[in-house]
């Protein structure tokens, strides 16, 4: 069922009306671009999204707004679905019964920049934060590798962990979201401040809990970090490496991304540093900590490039091959490819990465991140996937579950489906009851929500 209708002509200019002189988009072009994002990675995704939008775009612009805008959609139950850099991978800002789709990109001043701490708008992009918060020492813990285009409450609200996560592990870990500050859709918005666990409501909901409007984030040391590329002559032995790395405490790093040829024959203007047939290891380091990373490697690989991080506009950054990014660089120009996203068992990582590649020597190409999960090192997948049909991809997730390493599935939309170790176990769906007792945020998105349950 869904929660309304249809957005009559009537109802959308009441609803306008309501927003006094708030900027609105009602151009069924520009509202359907926006209204897409990045599900076409998916194949299954794409059949069952395309084509979906809202109804018109509102922008507010500031949190006053935003109270204007929820008020008018839960007093015309209209739904509501935040956007925000629109970079997700599952649909999940694609708004499944139109409505309206609220542009938070607004809202991105800084409140404060404390030692290790910064309170900022939601819709404020992650590569501003860095370039407002690095010239007094410090930097985002961890950052998607669209930090160039995602804002920080997308990521919140929409991703899991990526550049940094080697050392910080993901955005569920205790500490890496430190509050949020959340408008209810209600007749009556209210606006609660959550801290501590209780920011987790929000965390991987796909603002199906809240439309976030500030965010507290703790922050690291910003060093001056070195882009290395290793070349190794066998996939297992990058990996090996990137493991003894990512324990090696005292060596700082951002990254270790161990990516298995022919993917580096991808990987556009970064060709250079990947000799053919060989597998490689991106990588991230602290500058002071560069010899000691040399010194562990010895000569199991050789380095093919060593050249500071370059966010500059023109340049691309090394993470920008990495995480999502890897995915990315082959769909440029290979568009039968999909991917998978996985989570490595810990304490068996180094063999069940052999057993993955053995069952699937020529279908799925890996490509890990390592990660700290738990307290522990281990490694997410995200590997490239030469597509069948849905049959064999349902078929690769199970074998990959069978033999104990987890997939969260991205070719669905749900919170539920998708997400799973992602998230913590919190009361995500007991507290959607409490400040969307409607169901008009992002509906569809959280499958076993009922209005009024
Ligand atoms: P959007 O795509 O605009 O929104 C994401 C979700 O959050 C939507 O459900 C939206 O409704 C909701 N939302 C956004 N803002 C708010 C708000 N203020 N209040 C409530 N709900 C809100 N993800 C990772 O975690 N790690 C990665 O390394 C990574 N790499 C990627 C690489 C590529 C090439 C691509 C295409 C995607 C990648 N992603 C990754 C996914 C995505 O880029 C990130 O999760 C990103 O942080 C999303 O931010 P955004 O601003 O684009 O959010």
């Amino acid at each position: 069922m869904t929660v309304m209708d249809d957005l009559s002509p009537h109802r959308l200019d009441t609803l306008i009306a309501d927003l006094g002189d708030m900027p609105v988009i009602t151009d069924p072009t520009i509202v359907r671009r926006r209204s897409r994002d990045f599900f076409w990675y998916s194949p299954l995704l794409n059949e069952a999204l395309n084509g979906k939008a809202a109804d018109l775009i509102v922008a507010p612009r500031d949190e006053a707004e935003v109270i204007r805008v929820a008020a008018a959609c839960a007093r015309h139950r209209v739904p509501l679905t935040v956007r925000a850099g629109g970079t997700g991978n599952y649909g999940q800002a694609v708004p499944l019964q139109g409505g309206v789709l609220l542009d938070i990109t607004a809202l991105n001043a800084i409140a404060w920049i404390r030692p290790g701490l910064i309170r900022v708008g939601a819709g404020a992009r992650m590569n501003a934060i860095d370039a407002a918060t690095q010239p007094t020492g410090w930097e985002l813990r961890m950052h998607p590798s669209t930090k160039r285009t995602a804002t920080i409450g997308g990521f919140v609200a929409g991703g899991s962990g990526g550049v940094g996560s080697v050392t910080y592990g993901g955005l569920r870990e205790r500490g890496n979201i430190i509050a949020a500050r959340i408008v209810t859709l209600e007749p009556e918005p209210r606006v609660i401040e959550l801290r501590g666990d209780a920011a987790q409501k929000i965390n991987r909901a796909y603002g199906t809990t809240g439309i976030i409007t500030a965010l507290e984030m703790p922050l690291a040391p910003a060093w001056r970090w070195i882009d290395v590329v290793v070349a190794f002559d066998d996939f297992l032995a990058a990996a090996a490496f990137g493991h003894e790395a990512a324990r090696a405490d005292g060596i700082v790093k951002k990254l270790l991304s161990p990516v298995t040829w022919p993917l580096p024959s991808y990987f556009g203007a970064l060709k250079p540093a990947c000799p053919e047939g060989k597998s490689v290891l991106l990588a991230m380091i602290a500058e002071p900590s560069l010899e000691s990373f040399k010194a562990l490697l010895g000569g199991r690989g050789t380095i093919t490039l060593e050249t500071p991080t370059d966010e500059t506009p023109g340049k691309v950054p090394l993470y920008e091959y990495t995480w999502n990014h890897t995915t990315l660089q082959v769909l440029k120009s290979d568009r039968s490819v999909t991917y998978l996203q996985c989570l490595y068992p810990h304490d068996r990582l180094l063999d069940k990465v052999a057993e993955m590649r053995r069952l699937f020597p020529d279908e799925v190409l890996q490509h890990l991140e390592f990660i700290r999960f738990n307290g522990d090192v281990t490694c997410s997948g995200l590997p490239v996937v030469r597509y069948r049909d849905p049959q064999r991809l349902d078929e690769i997730i199970r074998l990959h579950e069978a033999n104990g390493v987890y997939i969260a599935n991205p070719h669905v939309y749900t919170v539920e489906d998708g997400s799973r170790y992602k998230r913590v176990d919190v009361d995500q769906l007991g507290f959607k009851q409490e400040v969307d007792p409607q169901g008009l945020l992002n509906p569809g998105k959280m499958r076993s929500f009922v209005a009024g349950a």
